[in-house]
């Protein structure tokens, strides 16, 4: 098999700039005229301006995603001798933000027809410590919110968002990041809204929560420069981050749009192949962070793409409790049947705003190709 340059990468974000630039480069420039890098007018603007565009009171910008996910459990009162209960089939920082807040992580397998986390294993799960439930909108699909908030509520457990796939998604009407007690985003580069380097944000309507997250993202500071009334962190957001993100907010509507039709057009492309797309229940919008498939031999299949210079990708080839680092949890091969058999078939698909049809037929005429040499 011939190595050959990927001719359509998975994310696309020089494409990206391309169409936006004079707007982005206007607001880096305000900025660096501005003097002002940390914090300041830049990064309240952009906060309310998400905040309003998610329908939340309240918008804390921080340093990255898993600093959101870090902040906004401690912000909710997370500590040692908690449990919260997570996905296994997320990205590490999930569960990197449960330990790190000194509580302990359970996990609770999936529903495999949406790669959610299931209502029912959630409820299963719970102990006597449980104290919160972080749901995962996986690949920018909702999670099922109706039935975790019966049982959050009946268990007097949190509901905290990883919505770091999910900006703008909405399940039954409403955006997510307002659905539990406080969600976080993640504005890493590649994502539906995404910054050019570390980025993220605290969204809750709750004023109490997102009072101790501003303080505990600029080193406890409250009511001064030097008055620390907790022990904090350096997790604030910069500027030029912000400037950039207020531009590409304004389109990020459009381009989840974008996503969504390539989505739909994905699914007639592939009708009739061995290749399952990911489910979507009707009473959601998602906003397709990535667009994926179930299938077997799928490192063969991923093979063959990525000789054919198809960018796909695999989102997780390992599901979070067969890692080394969670192995202290004590879970093992079968504890979670339905996640790792998700992390064995899922493929995702090159999909960004900019992809085009051409682009579009190619990859699934690829893929068509690829099944049929890895069969
Ligand atoms: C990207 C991501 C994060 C972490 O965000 P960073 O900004 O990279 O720190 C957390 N959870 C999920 C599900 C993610 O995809």
């Amino acid at each position: 098999m011939q190595e050959s340059r990927e001719v359509i990468p998975l994310v696309d974000l020089s494409a990206q700039y391309a169409a936006i630039r004079p707007e982005i480069d206007t607001a880096i420039q305000r900025v660096l005229d501005s003097g002002a890098f940390i914090l300041g007018h830049e990064v309240e603007q952009f906060e309310q301006a998400f905040a309003a565009y998610c329908d939340v009171r309240h918008a804390i910008g921080v340093a990255s995603g898993t600093a959101a996910l870090h902040l906004a459990l401690l912000g909710c009162g997370i500590g040692p001798g908690d449990e919260v209960i997570t996905t296994p089939l997320t990205f590490a920082a999930t569960v990197e933000a449960i330990a790190h807040a000194g509580a302990h992580p359970v996990f609770a397998d999936i529903d495999p027809r949406t790669c959610n986390i299931d209502p029912s294993a959630v409820a299963a799960a719970i102990g006597t410590r449980t104290r919160a439930i972080v749901g995962v909108h996986l690949y920018g699909i909702p999670i099922d919110v109706d039935p975790l908030h019966t049982i959050a509520e009946r268990h007097r457990l949190l509901l905290i968002e990883d919505a770091a796939q999910a900006h703008g998604a909405r399940y039954r009407g409403q955006r997510i990041g307002g659905l539990g007690a406080a969600a976080g985003f993640s504005f890493y580069p590649g994502k539906n809204l995404g910054a050019y380097g570390d980025a993220g944000i605290v969204t809750t309507n709750d004023a109490d929560i997102a009072a101790r997250v501003r303080r505990l993202r600029d080193h406890g500071r409250s009511g001064g420069k030097y008055r620390h009334t907790v022990i904090g962190y350096g997790e604030r957001l910069d500027a030029l981050q912000a400037a950039v993100l207020r531009v590409k907010l304004h389109h990020l509507d459009e381009w989840n749009t974008r996503r969504r039709r390539a989505a739909d057009r994905y699914r007639e492309l592939l009708a009739g192949l061995p290749a399952v797309p990911q489910a979507v229940a009707n009473d959601v919008e998602a906003a397709y962070h990535l667009f994926v498939v179930r299938l077997s031999e799928r490192d063969r299949v991923l093979a063959q793409l990525h000789a054919m210079g198809i960018g796909a990708g695999v989102h997780y080839p390992v599901a979070l409790h067969m890692q080394p680092a969670y192995a202290h949890l004590g879970y093992g091969a079968g504890s979670f049947p339905h996640a790792e058999r998700a992390a064995a078939e899922v493929l995702s698909l090159p999909l960004y705003p900019e992809i085009t049809e051409a682009q579009l037929v190619e990859v699934a005429s690829a893929l068509r190709r690829a099944l049929e040499k890895a069969a």
